[in-house]
């Protein structure tokens, strides 16, 4: 019971790595504010409570401020403070490819929930914390914020660096308010959002190929390494960033 008596908002839990998310910590103590556009949140939100946690989802778009900072409101309201953000929501879209191609407006949508999503996220839960003597920032990146592809998403890509930066400096101005700020960068997972872009057995080994461990990553190994940045266990970490990508970011020939 890592989080007992702990109050959690996280993002993007309708499916992946915010649903795994939100199970684990509940199951470890901690009272759920499910944020997510979509109506799967719900259905999360009803496993949590079948499984004996306590959960409330409320139907936000990351990268509303209005909706962001009604969200935060809530945890407030229901829960009476807050003390881990998992700032998690992102999208990765079709047409995002490469520089020349790329449109104005995937760039603008891209950005507008993997970047400013992610901001207002900070900006609220910095605002509660401080009511409530501090607490634990996650934001997700992604290992594409650290190792260029050849297979680009160039918007994607951008937002996921602009995620790292921007947790390191909140990290720094905030470090002496007991509110501590750190990166979860996942390699590629087995999650809806990677499976339905690489949706052939080629493209998948061809991104397998650059992972030493062999093989793509589960939602529920992220939601380990969420519980550690959420718990006191990382407690002298801040502005890290947490690479779990089976060992992607450090490989430059992996094994036959
Ligand atoms: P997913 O698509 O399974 O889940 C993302 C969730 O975010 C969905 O439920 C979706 O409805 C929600 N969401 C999207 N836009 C939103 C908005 N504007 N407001 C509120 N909710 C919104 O994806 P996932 O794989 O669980 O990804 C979670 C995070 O992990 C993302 O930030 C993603 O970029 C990152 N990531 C994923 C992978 C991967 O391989 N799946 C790798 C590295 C990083």
């Amino acid at each position: 019971m890592r989080l007992q008596g702990k109050v959690a908002l996280i993002t993007g839990t309708g499916s992946g790595i915010g649903r795994a998310t939100a199970l684990r910590f509940a199951a470890e103590g901690a009272q759920i504010v499910a944020v997510d556009i979509a109506d799967s949140n719900e259905g999360t939100v009803a496993e949590v409570q079948r499984a004996g946690g306590e959960a409330i989802a409320v139907h936000a778009d990351v990268s509303d401020d209005a909706d962001v900072a009604a969200a935060f409101g809530r945890a407030e309201d229901v829960y009476g403070g807050l003390d881990v953000a998992f700032n998690n929501a992102g999208i990765m879209l079709d047409d995002d490819t490469d520089a020349i191609a790329t449109g104005e407006e995937t760039i603008d949508r891209t950005f507008g929930v993997n970047i400013k999503g992610v901001l207002y996220g900070c900006r609220h839960a910095v605002e509660a914390m401080r009511r409530h003597g501090g607490g634990s920032i996650i934001n997700t990146a992604s290992f594409v914020a650290s190792v260029g592809a050849a297979t680009p998403q160039i918007a994607y890509t951008a937002s996921k660096g602009a995620v790292l930066a921007l947790t390191r400096e909140l990290a720094v101005v905030h470090a002496r308010e007991n509110i501590r700020v750190n990166a979860l960068s996942p390699g590629p997972l087995q999650t809806e959002m990677l499976m339905s872009f690489l949706d052939t057995p080629e493209k998948k080994q061809r991104r397998l190929v650059h992972v030493p461990m062999g093989r793509f990553g589960e939602a529920d190994e992220m939601a380990s390494a969420a519980l550690f940045l959420a718990s006191d266990d990382s407690s002298y970490m801040t502005g890290a960033n947490l690479q779990v990508d089976g060992g992607l970011t450090a490989a430059y020939v992996t094994p036959e």
